[in-house]
C-alpha cells in the first residue's frame, strides 16, 4: 500500500536524519528540521537557497561533478563525507547521500533527495585517535612509531646520496629531582618546556620525537658528515641548556646525549639503538655531555644489563656487605656513630663500591630490597654491640620512601634485632626530603614519630631551599665533601663552611662535615664551628668484624687496608 501524502510528509518532517529535496540546479526546495539543525539555519530561511552557499569550498567541486553524473544517468546515487559551513563559521562534517528521485511531473526537471547525518564527532574522535597513535600527548611531538617511520623513509631517501642521516638520543638529566621536589605536574611542564626548546632549535626538515619518559630523539636529515651532525647537535643542546626560570626556581637543565650516524645497511631501530647506547655512555661519563657512538660502547651497554641481572642475584645470595665508617665528635675525636656503607663482594671483580652499582640498582628498581638488606645489617651491627652507646647512620634511597613504605621496613628491622629507634639515623638526600608527594611526606613523618632521626646527606649539592628543609622532620645535616675540599681557600669555600655551620646551629640541628682527610681540614672545620665530622682522617669504612667495643666503651677498629677508593 502506498502511504498517503500527509503520512509521507510527517515521516519526512520528523526524521532524525537530515533530509532535503533539491532541484536540478541545486536550490533547496524542502528541508526537514534535522537538516536545518545540522546546517544551523532555520527551515524557513533555507528554502530557495543554493546548497553551494553552505558547502565547504574545498568540497564543492566534487559535489558538482557527482551531481552531474547523476544528471547524466551514469550514477544512481552517491554517498560522500563532506563539510558544511554554518553561518557561525563552524564546520560540520556530514555523511551525505544524494539520489535522483525522478520528476514530480513529466514536464518538470529532475529532483534530488539529499540525506545527511552529522558525523563531526565521529571524525573528531578518529582524528584524535590517529593523532594519538603518532604523537605524544604531553609535548605534541612525534612519538616512537612516527619517528621510526620517518627514520626508515629518511634512510631510504639517503641510501644513494652523499649526505647521510643522524640520530641524537637525548635524556634530560635529573628530571627525577624536579619531579620529586616540585611534583609530577611541574615535572610535566618542565618536560614540555624542554621539548619546545628542542623543537625550536632544530631545522625544519628535522624530526623531534618523544621516545619515552624523559627521552627525546632528534632525526637529522641530510647531514654531510659526523662533524656537521655534531655541530647541529651541539647547537641544539646549548639552546636547551640555557637557564630556565621555572615555578619560582632558576633551573639549569642539562642533557646527556648520544649521536649516531647511519651506516650502510642499518635500519631505523638500529640507528636509534646506537644513539641510545652513546647516550648511555654520556650518562656513565658523568652526564651533561654528548658522546658519539662507537661499536665498543655496545660492549659497555651489554655489561650494564649483565650487572643488573647480577645485582639482582647478588642481593639474594648475600654478596652485598656493609662497612662502617666512624662519625666523630670534633672536639674530642670520640666516635659517636658509624655510617653504614654498602659494598658488593663480587665473586669475580672483587669488592665493588656503591658508585659501581647504586645507580644501576636505582634504574632496575632494586633499591627497596637493597635498602632493606642494609637496614637489617645495620640493626644487627648495633644489636651485636650493646656496649656501643652511639648510633648507626643508614643511607636510604628516594625509591624506598613513600609508596615503598620505608617506615614499615624500618620498624621491621628494628623489631627483628631488638634495637631502639633512637640508635638509628636515616640519611636522606635533598631530593628525597623535598619530595612533594603526600605519601613520601607521611612516610617521613611516620619514621620520625617512631623516634628515628633523619639527616640530610650531601647537603649543598641539591636544589633544596632552606624553607623546604625546615618543613620536614630533619635533625641534622651532612655537609657534602665538595665543600670540605675547598676549606682553607681563604675565600668562598671557607665562607660557605662558616655560614653552613652557624646555620645548622641556629636551626638547632647538628652538623656533620664529610670527607675530612687532613689535619688542616679538621682544625679548620672545628674553628668554623662544626661539631661532628667524618672522613679518612678519622677512619675508613671497615667491615663489622673489624670493629669491637671494650667493656668500658672504648672502640677498636683493627687497621686493615682501607677499601675505599681514594679517588672520591
Ligand atoms: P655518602 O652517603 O655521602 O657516603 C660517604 C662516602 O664518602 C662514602 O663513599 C665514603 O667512603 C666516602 N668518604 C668518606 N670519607 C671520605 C674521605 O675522607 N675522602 C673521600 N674521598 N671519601 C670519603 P662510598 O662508600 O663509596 O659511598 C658512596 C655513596 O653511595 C654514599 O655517599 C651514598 O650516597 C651511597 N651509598 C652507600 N651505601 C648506601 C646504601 O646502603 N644505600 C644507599 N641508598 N646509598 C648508599
Ligand atoms: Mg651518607
Ligand atoms: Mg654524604
Amino acid at each position: 500500500m502506498i502511504a498517503d501524502d500527509a503520512l509521507f510528509h510527517q515521516a519526512f518532517r520528523d526524521s532524525p536524519i537530515g533530509m532535503a529535496l533539491v532541484d536540478e540546479v541545486g536550490h533547496l526546495l524542502e528541508i526537514n528540521a534535522a537538516f536545518a539543525t545540522i546546517l544551523g539555519v532555520p527551515v524557513d530561511q533555507l528554502v530557495g537557497r543554493h546548497f553551494a552557499e553552505f558547502t565547504h569550498p574545498d568540497d564543492l567541486k566534487r559535489d558538482i561533478e557527482l551531481r552531474q553524473k547523476i544528471a547524466e544517468g551514469s550514477l544512481a546515487f552517491y554517498q560522500v563525507q563532506k563539510r558544511y559551513v554554518r553561518p557561525s563559521g563552524e564546520v560540520v562534517w556530514v555523511r551525505a547521500t544524494v539520489s535522483d528521485v525522478g520528476r514530480h511531473r513529466e514536464s518538470q526537471p529532475t529532483l534530488y533527495a539529499v540525506q545527511i547525518e552529522d558525523i563531526t564527532e565521529i571524525r573528531r574522535t578518529k582524528e584524535l585517535l590517529e593523532h594519538r597513535a603518532l604523537y605524544d600527548q604531553l609535548t605534541g611531538l612525534a612519538n616512537r612509531t612516527l619517528l621510526l617511520d620517518r627514520i626508515s623513509h629518511a634512510l631510504e631517501r639517503h641510501a644513494l646520496r652523499a649526505a647521510t642521516v643522524a640520530c641524537v638520543f637525548v635524556d634530560i638529566d635529573h628530571l627525577k629531582v624536579v619531579n620529586d621536589s616540585l611534583g609530577h605536574e611541574a615535572g610535566d611542564t618542565y618536560l614540555a618546556q624542554i621539548a619546545a626548546r628542542i623543537e625550536d632549535s632544530v631545522r625544519p626538515i628535522d624530526t623531534v620525537a618523544r621516545f619515552g619518559g624523559d627521552e627525546f630523539v632528534i632525526l637529522l636529515e641530510g647531514v654531510a658528515d659526523q662533524d656537521a651532525a655534531l655541530r647541529l647537535a651541539t647547537r641544539i643542546i646549548e639552546r636547551v641548556e640555557a637557564p630556565l626560570s621555572f615555578a619560582g626556581h632558576e633551573l639549569a637543565p642539562t642533557l646527556s646525549a648520544g649521536l649516531a650516524l647511519a651506516e650502510p645497511g642499518i635500519g631505523a631501530e638500529g640507528l636509534v639503538r646506537n644513539a641510545d647506547t652513546a647516550m648511555y655512555a654520556a650518562k656513565q661519563a658523568g652526564r651533561a655531555r654528548l658522546e658519539v657512538f662507537s661499536p665498543r660502547m655496545r660492549a659497555a651497554a651489554s655489561n650494564k644489563l649483565s650487572v643488573e641481572a647480577e645485582l639482582r642475584t647478588a642481593i639474594r645470595n648475600g654478596e652485598l656487605v656493609v662497612h662502617y665508617q666512624p662519625v666523630v665528635e670534633l672536639a674530642t675525636r670520640r666516635i659517636v656513630a658509624f655510617e653504614a656503607l654498602v659494598r658488593w663482594q663480587h665473586p669475580q671483580r672483587g669488592l665493588l663500591l656503591p658508585d659501581e652499582f647504586i645507580s644501576i640498582g636505582e634504574e632496575a628498581n632494586l633499591m627497596v630490597p637493597l635498602g632493606a638488606l642494609v637496614l637489617h645489617e645495620a640493626c644487627a651491627f648495633a644489636a651485636a654491640r650493646p656496649l656501643f652507646a652511639g648510633r648507626v647512620f643508614v643511607n636510604v634511597s628516594t625509591r624506598q620512601i613513600g609508596t615503598a613504605d620505608l617506615a614499615r621496613a624500618v620498624e621491621e628491622a628494628l623489631e627483628t634485632h631488638g634495637v631502639a629507634a633512637q640508635r638509628l639515623v636515616l640519611e636522606i638526600t635533598e631530593s628525597g626530603i623535598l619530595m612533594a608527594s603526600q605519601a613520601a611526606h607521611a612516610d617521613l613523618k611516620a619514621i620520625a614519630a617512631q623516634g628515628v632521626e633523619l639527616v640530610l646527606d650531601d647537603f649543598g649539592t641539591g636544589y633544596s631551599s632552606l624553607s623546604s628543609v625546615l618543613q620536614n622532620p630533619v635533625s641534622g645535616i651532612k655537609l657534602a665533601r665538595a665543600f670540605t675540599l675547598r676549606l682553607g681557600d681563604g675565600s668562598t669555600g671557607d665562607r660557605i663552611s662558616i655560614a653552613m655551620a652557624s646555620l645548622t646551629k641556629s636551626l638547632d640541628m647538628y652538623g656533620v662535615i664529610e670527607g675530612v682527610e687532613t689535619e688542616a681540614q679538621y682544625l679548620r672545620a672545628r674553628s668554623h664551628g662544626w661539631t661532628h665530622g667524618q672522613g679518612f682522617y678519622f677512619g675508613h669504612p671497615a667491615p663489622a668484624e673489624q670493629i669491637s667495643i671494650d667493656t668500658d666503651g672504648t672502640i677498636h677498629m683493627s687497621a686493615a687496608a682501607p677499601n675505599t677508593a681514594s679517588s672520591r
